[in-house]
């Protein structure tokens, strides 16, 4: 019986043993994941959990009884620390082997950390797990003051929640816009004047030099421009770094992310990568890419299982993504890539509106503020005008 292990507990790890099993009942499946919780959905840990509007026990991707029943092994709490290529195995923390015919490396992304002064004080978070994200709720509650250090989407969906719940709010952001990895100027400037009218504090061009505490807790964060700003919880959200270590350990190939080929394939056979830990070749970008996304994961993972029950395309998907803040609905299709041209589509003061941006005519990206209409077509339209020379699925 072929035996294939998957490493990850994510997004991508999870759709990967699900559509296997879909496929075929053939397989051994075994899914190692380093968290000790079931897998969960990450997306609402920045939003409806930290509303409130959904429940810890809503986030599970599946039921224990579903691994039972569907005969996957579910190894938790457990990371893998070791592959072992000629001998074709997993060495796990627990001292466990696990031999394998096919090796999925779904391992992720982890959170960046500050290194200054004071940054191991109590009430300094990361939002990247669900345990960061139940000890962020426990504590919300009593604070009034609460500084954001990275003004990406972990930081501003936060910061938007945050005010929400009548905090006094200040953004620290590096840069000299907002979500710019993913964002273009006109659409960062667009949701940096949304959290003004919220009155969030957003301060470009600004870091953090060291937290100063009290009794074990932050109470002030000192800014690079030598001001101090009163604070009684900090999320840091500054960008995530992919877990690539126990790839790189083996001699795969890794450059900011697990290099794979078209057929999402590591630099050695029966070893694949998917995920926020995968860097690829797609026709919507000159150059191999990493994406931080559901979809990401998600369309990798279908792939997968697809090209392991016998289908041989290259992987060809329409990046996408979204984002929730206040009353705003952010649906990102296509990826921001040399662009020369952009055209706004409906009004951007009126609640509702797409900007389409074109390279030498040719579409690359719409971004669309609550507009799913122009989002999903945007999405048909990207992949129907990619050119006739990349393989459409
Ligand atoms: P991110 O989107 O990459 O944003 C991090 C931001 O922090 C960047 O703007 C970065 O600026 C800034 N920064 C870096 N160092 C800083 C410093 N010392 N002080 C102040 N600012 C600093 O990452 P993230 O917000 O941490 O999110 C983590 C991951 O979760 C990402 O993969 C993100 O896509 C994902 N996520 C996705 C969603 C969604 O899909 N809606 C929601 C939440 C999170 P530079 O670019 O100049 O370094």
């Amino acid at each position: 019986m072929e035996k294939i292990v998957v490493v990850g507990g994510g997004q991508a790890a999870l759709q990967l043993v699900v559509s296997l099993r879909q496929m075929s009942e053939g397989p051994s499946i075994t899914l190692v994941c380093a968290e000790q919780h079931l897998p969960y959905m990450r997306p609402p840990l920045s939003k409806g959990l930290m509303k409130g509007d959904t429940a810890a026990t809503d986030l599970p991707f599946r039921s224990e009884d579903y691994f039972r029943t569907e005969n996957i092994a579910l190894v938790s709490g457990t990371p893998a620390k070791k592959i072992d290529l000629s001998e074709k195995a997993v060495d796990l923390a627990s001292g466990e082997r696990l031999g394998f015919d096919r090796l999925v490396l779904a391992t992720g992304a982890r959170a960046r950390k500050l290194s200054c002064d004071g940054v191991g004080l109590s009430n300094i978070f990361e939002l990247r797990t669900l345990d960061d994200a139940f000890a962020i709720v426990d504590a919300l509650p009593d604070v009034r003051n609460v500084c954001v250090v990275g003004g990406g989407f972990i930081g501003m969906e936060f910061a938007a929640v945050a005010a929400k719940a009548g905090k006094r709010v200040t953004v620290l952001e590096a840069s000299d816009r907002l979500m710019a990895r993913a964002l273009s100027p006109s659409m960062s400037q667009w949701f940096l004047d949304l959290h003004r009218r919220h009155g969030v504090d957003v301060r470009l061009g600004q870091s953090v030099a060291a937290f100063e505490g009290a009794q074990g807790k932050v109470r002030a964060a000192c800014l690079a421009d030598g001001t101090s700003l009163s604070t009684d919880l900090v999320v840091v959200g500054v960008g995530v770094g992919a877990n690539q270590e126990l790839a790189e350990a083996a001699g795969l190939a890794v450059q900011d992310g697990i290099v794979v080929d078209a057929h999402l394939q590591a630099s050695v056979q029966d070893v694949f990568a998917i995920g926020d830990c995968a860097r690829f070749p797609t026709p919507f970008a000159p150059a191999l890419v990493r994406l931080e996304s559901v979809q990401n994961a998600v369309d990798q993972a279908k792939y997968l299982a697809g090209a392991f029950a016998g289908k041989p395309q290259p992987y060809i998907a329409v990046p996408w993504f979204w984002s929730e803040q206040y009353e705003a609905k952010l649906q990102i299709a296509g990826l921001l890539h040399g662009y020369n041209e952009s055209r706004v589509v409906g009004e951007r003061d009126g609640g509702s509106f797409s900007v389409e941006h074109y390279a030498d005519g040719r579409l690359v990206a719409v971004e669309s503020i609550n507009d799913v209409r122009t989002h999903l077509a945007a999405r048909k339209r990207l992949l129907s005008e990619l050119p006739s020379s990349s393989a459409k699925t």
